[in-house]
């Protein structure tokens, strides 16, 4: 295979959508049962913090498109996000509906389920999934969004700051203003996200 990308969230379909037009050889594994698995999930209040922008007032398809926080780009206009809904922000629930559909439309090679456990690389990459089933690739794209960070086995890690860690009460990204913060508000603590 050419091809292979991990994950079919907006950035796996949206690569998969190209790679489709471009007629190459491709697979997308994703190891949710649909693609945009995230919008299951996330935001935990299932509304999209990414605002629908219906009413532009300009008829302008690049532009439109431009102001278009939610959809994919493709050669249909028909499947864009703000068609799904009117909501300023919207169900996440629509979010979902609308890959699936991209998904479909343009018969994106994606398969379901299937979660990739391994990967070596010896010349051309050699990925294992959690059904056992074993892919050889030339190109691998990693299209997994958020990820937790890696943890090593170092006596005092617990000391140490890592970057994905925010103030529960105060959001800053200065360390030194988060440790002034954080000595200053006795008790409070950090909330990783
Ligand atoms: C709390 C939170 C809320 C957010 N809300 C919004 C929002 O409202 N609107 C917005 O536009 N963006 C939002 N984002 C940003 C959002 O995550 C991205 O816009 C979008 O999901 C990124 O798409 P992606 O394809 O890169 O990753 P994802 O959508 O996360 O897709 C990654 C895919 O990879 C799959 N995967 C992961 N590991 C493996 C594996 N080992 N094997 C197989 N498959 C795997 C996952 O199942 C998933 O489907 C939010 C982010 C966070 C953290």
């Amino acid at each position: 295979m050419d091809h292979l990308v991990i994950g079919a969230g907006p950035a796996g379909l949206q690569l998969a959508y190209y790679l489709e037009q471009a007629g190459r050889d491709y697979l997308v594994l994703e190891a949710g049962a649909t693609p945009g698995t995230f919008f299951r999930t996330f935001p935990r209040h299932q509304r999209l913090i990414s605002i629908n922008k219906t009413h532009t007032g300009c008829t302008d398809p690049e532009l439109n498109l431009r102001m278009d926080w939610n959809s994919l780009l493709s050669d249909d206009v028909g499947l864009r996000f703000t068609q799904y809904t009117e909501r300023y922000f919207p169900d996440a629930e629509d979010m979902v509906r609308y890959l699936g559909d991209f998904a479909a439309a343009f018969r994106l090679r994606i398969q379901y389920n299937t979660r990739v456990e391994k990967i070596t690389r010896n010349g051309s990459f050699r990925i294992v999934t959690d059904r056992g089933q074993e892919y050889e690739t030339k190109r691998l794209i990693a299209a997994t969004g958020v990820s937790k960070p890696y943890l090593p086995v170092i006596p005092g890690i617990e000391t140490a700051e890592l970057y994905d860690v925010c103030q529960s009460i105060f959001a800053t990204s200065s360390t030194s203003a988060y440790s002034s913060l954080a000595k200053a508000i006795p008790g409070s603590r950090p909330l990783t996200i």
